[in-house]
C-alpha cells in the first residue's frame, strides 16, 4: 500500500501572524516513525551525495524505524555539527530531497513524495538536544597543542570551531557583534530558528572549551599579524556576506527605504519587535514593499507583517520579483507560509523608481513590467523589460533584499589576502587555505551568497586541512 507523505504540524495561520513564535511544530514520535517507514532504503542511496555534508541520511533513517533515536543523532553528527538548525532551516527540496529516488517533479525543487529528510533531521536533532546527547570527543595529542582564532561566529565559524575544539585544539572566536550566530542570529527570524537552539549549540563549544570574544572587529580592533603575534598559529575567516545590496535606482535614499539587513538586525538582534520595551524601533508602514524574492525576502516580508499585525494596521505587504514564481529562489516552505500568511506577489516587475513626499519619506515606487527570455548564467530564465510598461505602487516603506556581498573591512586592512572579482577571499579548494599561509576561510566570504549547510561544509574541510597536518 502506498503510504503518504507526512507532513509536520504548523501554528495555525491566524496564531502566528501577530507574533513570532515558531511556525513548524515538528514531529511527534508517531508521526516520525510513519515517515521513517517511508524510505524504501536505497542500495545506492543518492540523497547522500545531494547533503553538502554527506550525512548518511539512509542509516540514521533506518536507525529511526528501530526507534534507535540516540543512535541517529550520533549518525548525524559525524558530518553535521548543528542538526537541529539545519532540519529547520536546510533547503532541503532542492539537495538531499530532491535527490530523492521517490522525487517526482521537473522543477529545481522536489515534489511532496520525497522523504521529508529535513523533518526527521529535526526531529533527532531535539531528541539529541532535550536529552542533552554529546557527540562524541576525539583529543588528539596533534591538534590539541593548537592554538587557533576563528574570526566570525555564523555557521562557518561556528561549525569549525566545533570541530577543532572537539579534537583538543584551543579555539578562540572573534566576532564583530554583539551577540554569536551571524545569520543565524541577525538574520533568521525567530519563527523560523527559536533562538534557544542557537543557544544550545553555541553553549555547547563553550562546554568545550570554545571561548567567545564579542565586540571585536578582527581587521580595525586587532589585526591577522596580531593575532598571530597572540600566540594563534592557525586562523580561519568566517566572515560571511554581510553588506547589502542596492539597486542604484531614484529615490533609493528616501527614508523609510532600508536594507534588509538592517530591517533584520533591528528586530533579531534589537528586538524592535519588542519597542519600547527595547529602545530600538523600526518604522512600519501602510503599504510595504519588500524587493526581492529570496530566503531574505520572504523573511523581511513575514516579519513586516507581524509588526504591522502587532502595531493593529491593516496588513499590506507585497513582495515585488522581476521573474515568476518558478524561478522564487527561496525555500518553497517559506514561499507557501508568505502565501498563507496574506502577503501579496508581483511577479515580472522591475524597481524603476521611487517617488517621495515634501520631508523626504518614500511614497510610491514606479515600476515596470518584464517578460522572461532565454536563461542566463544562473540558469533562470532572463527577465527584460517590457518598454513604456511603467505602473505605481503605493508604498510607504520599502525593504531591498537584492542580494548581499562581502564585507571589506579586513580585507582592506590586509592587503595580502587575495580575493577575486566579487572580492571573496580566493581559497586552494582542497585545504581551504587562502594566499596567507595558516590563515583559511569558508562560508559566504569565498563562495558569496550560499547556504548555512554549504558554509559548514566549507569549514570542515578546512578544520580537516589543519587536522590532517598538525
Ligand atoms: C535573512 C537570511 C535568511 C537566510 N535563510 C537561509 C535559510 O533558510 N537556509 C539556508 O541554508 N541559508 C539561508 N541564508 C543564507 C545563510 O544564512 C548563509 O549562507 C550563512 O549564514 C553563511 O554563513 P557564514 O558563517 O559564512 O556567514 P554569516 O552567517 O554571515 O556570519 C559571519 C559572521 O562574521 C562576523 N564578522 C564579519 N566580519 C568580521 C570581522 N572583521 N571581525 C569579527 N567578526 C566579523 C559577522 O558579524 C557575522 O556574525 C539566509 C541568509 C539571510 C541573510
Amino acid at each position: 500500500m502506498k503510504k503518504e507523505p507526512i507532513e509536520a504540524k504548523e501554528l495555525a495561520v491566524d496564531k502566528r501572524i501577530s507574533g513570532f513564535e515558531e511556525v513548524v511544530l515538528g514531529y511527534s514520535e508517531k508521526e516520525a516513525l510513519a515517515e521513517s517507514f517511508r524510505c524504501i532504503q536505497c542500495k545506492n542511496p543518492t540523497c547522500i551525495s545531494g547533503c553538502p555534508v554527506n550525512i548518511n541520511i539512509k542509516e540514521f533513517i533506518l536507525q529511526v524505524t528501530r526507534k534507535d533515536y540516540a543512535g541517529a543523532y550520533f549518525t548525524i553528527r559525524k558530518t553535521n555539527n548543528f542538526p537541529s538548525i539545519c532540519g529547520r532551516v536546510c533547503p532541503a527540496e532542492y539537495q538531499c530531497r530532491k535527490a530523492c529516488v521517490l522525487d517526482k517533479s521537473k522543477f529545481a525543487y522536489c515534489s511532496p513524495e520525497a522523504i521529508n529528510i529535513h523533518f526527521l533531521e529535526r526531529f533527532v536533532g531535539d531528541y539529541g538536544m532535550r536529552n542533552n546527547l554529546e557527540a562524541p570527543i576525539e583529543k588528539d595529542t596533534k591538534s590539541s597543542k593548537t592554538k587557533v582564532a576563528v574570526v566570525g561566529s555564523g555557521p562557518a565559524g561556528l561549525c569549525y570551531a566545533g570541530e577543532l575544539a572537539r579534537k583538543g585544539a584551543a579555539v578562540v572566536v572573534f566576532e564583530g557583534l554583539q551577540s554569536c550566530g551571524g545569520v543565524l542570529r541577525y538574520g533568521i527570524p525567530n519563527f523560523r530558528l527559536p533562538r534557544e537552539i542557537l543557544d544550545y549549540e553555541i553553549n555547547y563549544l563553550a562546554k568545550l572549551g570554545v571561548e567567545f570574544k564579542t565586540n571585536v572587529l578582527v581587521g580595525k580592533t586587532v589585526s591577522l599579524d596580531e593575532l598571530f603575534q597572540q600566540g594563534f598559529s592557525r586562523i580561519f575567516l568566517g566572515l560571511g556576506a554581510g553588506v547589502p545590496s542596492f539597486l542604484g535606482i531614484k529615490g533609493e535614499n528616501l527614508c523609510n527605504v532600508y536594507s534588509a539587513n538592517e530591517f533584520l538586525t533591528r528586530i533579531n538582534l534589537m528586538s524592535a519587535h519588542k519597542f519600547p520595551e527595547y529602545h530600538t524601533p523600526v518604522n512600519i508602514g501602510e503599504h510595504i514593499l519588500i524587493i526581492g524574492g529570496g530566503n531574505t525576502a520572504m523573511d523581511a516580508a513575514r516579519s513586516a507583517l507581524r509588526l504591522q499585525n502587532m502595531r493593529g494596521l491593516k496588513p499590506d505587504v507585497r513582495i515585488i520579483y522581476r521573474r515568476t514564481e518558478l524561478e522564487l529562489p527561496a525555500r518553497r516552505l517559506e514561499i507557501e507560509h508568505a502565501k498563507e500568511e496574506g502577503i501579496k506577489f508581483e511577479f515580472l516587475a522591475q524597481p524603476k523608481e521611487f517617488k517621495g513626499n515634501d520631508q523626504g519619506f518614500v511614497r510610491k515606487l514606479i515600476c515596470l513590467r518584464s517578460e522572461l527570455a532565454e536563461p542566463d548564467s544562473s540558469g533562470r530564465r532572463r527577465p527584460v523589460v517590457i518598454k513604456e510598461s511603467e505602473f505605481e505602487l503605493d508604498c510607504d516603506l520599502c525593504v531591498m533584499a537584492v542580494g548581499l556581498k562581502a564585507n571589506q573591512l579586513l580585507i582592506k586592512a590586509t592587503p595580502e589576502l587575495k580575493t577575486n572579482q566579487d572580492a571573496d577571499i580566493i581559497v586552494n579548494p582542497e585545504s581551504m587555505e587562502s594566499s596567507i599561509k595558516g590563515v583559511y576561510a569558508g562560508g559566504d566570504i569565498v563562495g558569496g551568497e550560499g547556504t548555512i549547510i554549504e558554509a559548514m561544509g566549507m569549514a570542515k574541510k578546512a578544520a580537516r586541512s589543519i587536522i590532517d597536518n598538525t
